[in-house]
C-alpha cells in the first residue's frame, strides 16, 4: 500500500484562523473532487489561470509562485485558457462556499479544491484541475505577508502538500511563520515530481 493512500481520508484543505491539525505528508492520487479531499496535480509543470482576480490577489499569486513554489522541482507558468489550466485562482467575498463559514462570519479564508480529476490513463486519480478560492474580505484587511503566505499555502495544496507543523507555510493556523514550503515538504515534492 503506498503511503499516499493512507492519508486520503485525512484531507481537509482549508485554512482557518484558529484551529489545529496534526502533521501529515503529501497527497497522492486522491481521486476526489469533493470539498474536503486531496489529490495532487499530475506532474511538475503546473499552469495557472487567474479568474478576474483583484490586482492584489494576482500579485500575491505571482509572488507565491515565484518565491515559494518555483524553487522546488515544480515549475509554474500561465495557462493559455481556463479550460486547459491546472490551477484556476478565484477570489470573492465567500460566505458559505463548500459548507465552510468564510471570513465575513467565520474563520475560513482560503480553499484549494480539486474540481476535475483524471478518471483514466496514466494519471488516474490525480487532479486534472484545481480551483483555489481566496476570501477578499480577509485579503483586503491583512498584511502583504499574510496575502503571500495564503497563496503559497493554497498553491502548496495543489502540488500535494498537506498541513504541517513547524516553520512552514503549510501550518493550518494563520498567520503562517513563513512563506516557504519548508524542507520537509520541498523534499517530498521534489521526490514525486522529479525534473
Ligand atoms: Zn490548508
Amino acid at each position: 500500500m503506498r503511503r499516499e493512500l493512507a492519508v486520503i481520508l485525512f484531507a481537509v484543505c482549508i485554512v482557518v484562523l484558529h484551529q489545529s491539525l496534526a502533521a501529515a505528508h503529501l497527497a497522492g492520487a486522491g481521486n476526489t473532487t469533493s470539498c474536503t479531499g486531496f489529490n495532487r496535480t499530475e506532474d511538475r509543470s503546473v499552469t495557472f489561470w487567474y479568474s478576474s482576480l483583484d490586482n492584489v490577489t494576482a500579485e500575491a499569486a505571482n509572488w507565491a509562485r515565484t518565491n515559494s513554489i518555483d524553487p522546488t522541482d515544480v515549475n509554474t507558468s500561465g495557462a493559455s485558457s481556463s479550460s486547459s489550466a491546472d490551477v484556476i485562482v478565484n477570489d470573492a467575498n465567500y460566505t458559505t462556499y463548500c459548507g465552510y463559514n468564510w471570513h465575513s462570519t467565520g474563520t475560513t479564508v482560503g480553499l484549494a479544491r480539486c474540481t476535475t480529476s483524471h478518471v483514466s490513463g496514466n494519471f488516474q486519480g490525480y487532479c486534472d484541475q484545481h480551483n483555489i478560492y481566496i476570501d477578499t474580505s480577509y485579503f483586503s484587511g491583512t498584511t502583504q505577508f499574510n496575502q503571500r503566505a495564503l497563496l503559497a499555502h493554497e498553491i502548496g495544496h495543489t502540488i500535494g502538500a498537506y498541513h504541517e507543523t513547524g516553520t512552514t507555510v503549510m501550518v493550518v493556523n494563520l498567520p503562517a511563520p513563513t512563506t516557504a514550503l519548508g524542507t520537509h515538504v520541498t523534499n517530498e515534492v521534489n521526490a514525486v515530481f522529479p525534473p
